[in-house]
């Protein structure tokens, strides 16, 4: 292949053989996905659609696009792609920090997992090569002490670390990936896929940066060209008086409360009256240490903390981001920041999606609240002491654990309340009301991966009100247009995944400022249309594997809380969100019948 940028090595692993072989990056496949979670979701396609997430078939992907590792802004994160044991769907989730620059570095695209390992196993990425060890040693220990195992043995310079904890072992629904620098592919239950092929870890001694861009003076051109642009952005950078350099994704917890878009307590409250407690305003006044970044990224919006007093003082961490923040904490009716810097802290060590494990939680909450626990005694609306707890009987499987592993569906049914999962495909919502933020309801429905703000982070209009360079505002109550605009920033986003960037780039830099950089690099002669098209492409393929899936006609719902108890406070009141009008609107300008992608629609796409 005569692409630039790529390193055109990828592994593949057969584990229930031992054996590992080395392809190059399909050139045609590169042209029409470009890498990352296109690349990912093509390979799940390709190895069968319908295997079971948890079979050995099954394929986990963890893919680079062809600018990570270089000095592209934010170009510093890895896809992991597969079938999810959560929702049954495809699913991609994405880690920042170092190890996605370091796999590229140490010469690869992507390593592909199959099969299942007689024995736990971990992967060693080194000078072009994967060799599978023994990881015993390090089977049934929390993610800090396998990292710490790991830089002992390979020392830390150049090193990453990739690893699944006890969570994923045991194989919780919503388990995850976390490397080095805590950052976690958290979302669809991808270390559960590790779990069930008895994969430990992947650990990347990284050599010399080997990213060389087809054109170089035009890939100069085009990178000044698009650090300018994040530089010179209010809500990213510039000129570093608030936003995220300053405070974090957490300083939306303010933002969303004013605007009834914060949903609380399960969702039953559109606002939440400790919202100023566990803000990023308020992290950043009197918890905060550090403000860590990824690689190539200027913006630095992690925020690491330490615990001050109380029973978890001494607690330094990394990080707390709005999602998860609110997910322990205004969701669960938790007003201590305290609480929730332990409860992140803890789920990255198990190695749990921190946003999902609140669902399980305010499920419980609600029930007890309710009435309907029955002899599973009760859990009590911001009772740190018992989320902490429960938190680590999650991870082990123990007693009610055992089915809060499985998920808020599980829950729920558990209680014979299955209305009270705030989930779409299985999945939970993030920290955006649907009544308060519309595009984002008729964004959660619509995803791909079950409930999800990033598959078209319509917030960034609605909510932040700038994306895409010239500023876009839209009116977060109003429900006409968010058809077209859900469909623009899913495309828009799957092309970010595909490059892979952070999508905070968005913000800041055009399509046209992406498509720069991608041709430069890879000597493709792309624009704003192409780089449009190729999101188009991988979010059809996705819905067509779901559709194969069982995701058919009627599938993509909101909970009923959504559509039918109006918004309780803030701008949001009174509201409902009108799904169905919607998704009217989103179908026609997809192109699809009630969900499904068509025929003839996969054949323009060239999908098949
Ligand atoms: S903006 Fe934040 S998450 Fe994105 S690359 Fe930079 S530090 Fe990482």
């Amino acid at each position: 292949m005569k692409l630039g940028g790529y390193a055109n090595r990828i592994g593949w692993v057969d584990l229930s053989a031992g054996k590992v072989e080395f392809k190059p990056v399909p050139e045609d496949d590169a042209r029409k996905y470009i890498g990352g979670r296109g690349l990912g979701v093509k390979f799940v396609f390709d190895n069968g659609p319908k295997v079971d997430a948890l079979s050995p078939d099954n394929v986990l992907c963890f893919m680079n696009g062809p600018l990570t590792g270089s000095e592209a802004n934010m170009s510093g994160r890895m896809a992991v792609v597969t079938k999810s044991p959560l929702t049954g769907t495809v699913t991609d989730s994405h880690h920042g920090g170092w190890s996605a620059a370091r796999l590229r570095w140490a010469g690869f695209d992507g390593l592909v997992f199959k099969g299942k390992a007689a024995k736990p196993t971990y992967a060693y990425i080194h000078d072009d090569k994967v060799e599978l060890l023994d990881a015993s040693e390090v089977w049934g220990k929390g993610v800090h002490e396998t990292i710490k195992h790991f830089q002992a043995k390979y020392g830390e310079k150049d090193l990453s670390v990739i690893t699944i904890g006890p969570a994923g072992e045991n194989l919780v629904k919503f388990a995850c990936w976390i490397n080095e620098d805590d950052r976690a592919s958290g979302r669809g239950g991808t270390g559960c896929v590790g779990g069930s092929k008895n994969l430990k870890a992947i650990v990347i001694k990284s050599g010399k940066n080997i990213v060389k861009a087809a054109d170089r003076d035009k890939w100069k051109t085009a990178h000044t060209k698009a650090l300018a642009e994040i530089m010179d952005e209010r809500v990213v950078t510039s000129p570093r008086k608030g936003g995220l350099s300053v405070y974090g994704t957490n300083v939306l917890m303010n933002m969303t409360n004013v605007i009834g878009g914060l949903p609380a307590k399960n969702s039953q409250f559109t606002g939440f009256e400790g919202a100023e407690k566990i803000s990023g305003e308020f992290v950043n006044a009197n918890i905060l240490v550090g403000n860590p970044t990824c690689h190539a990224c200027p913006v630095a919006c992690k925020k690491e903390v330490e615990v001050k007093d109380g029973p978890y003082a001494g607690l330094r961490m990394e990080s707390i981001e709005y999602e998860p923040c609110w997910s322990v904490g205004a969701n669960c009716g938790n007003d201590d920041v305290r609480v929730v810097a332990k409860m992140i802290h803890m789920c990255n060590d198990f190695g749990m999606d921190a946003i999902e494990i609140g669902h399980p939680l305010s499920v419980y909450m609600e029930a007890s609240e309710k009435g309907y626990t029955n002899g599973d005694g009760k859990l009590a609306w911001g009772d740190g002491a018992a989320m902490v707890e429960l938190a680590g009987k999650i991870a082990r499987r123990e007693g009610i654990g055992d089915v809060m592993a499985n998920g808020a569906n599980a829950v729920a049914a558990h209680f014979g309340h299955p209305e009270l999962a705030m989930t779409c495909k299985g999945q939970g919502i993030p920290a955006y009301d649907p009544r308060g933020i519309k595009g984002m309801g008729l964004g959660y429905a619509t995803s791909n991966r079950g409930a999800c703000h990033l598959r078209g982070y319509t917030p960034a209009a609605e909510v932040v009100g700038n994306v895409l360079g010239p500023s876009t505002v839209a009116d977060p109550l109003a429900w006409k247009g968010k058809g077209e605009m859900n469909m623009i920033f899913q495309n828009v986003h799957a092309v970010t995944d595909c490059l892979d960037l952070c999508k905070f780039s968005t913000f800041a830099e055009s399509l046209d400022s992406f498509a720069a950089q991608y041709e430069a690099m890879t000597g493709i002669p792309s624009d704003a249309g192409h780089l449009l098209k190729v999101g188009e492409r991988v979010y059809n393929l996705e819905r067509h594997i779901n559709n194969l899936n069982g995701f058919g006609e009627g599938s993509d719902q909101l909970p009923k809380r959504f559509t039918t108890e109006p918004s309780t406070m803030g701008g949001s009141k009174g509201h409902i969100c009108e799904l169905d009008d919607m998704l009217v609107e989103y179908y026609d300008k997809r192109g699809w019948v009630n969900g499904v992608v068509p025929e003839s629609k996969l054949k323009e796409l060239e999908i098949i």
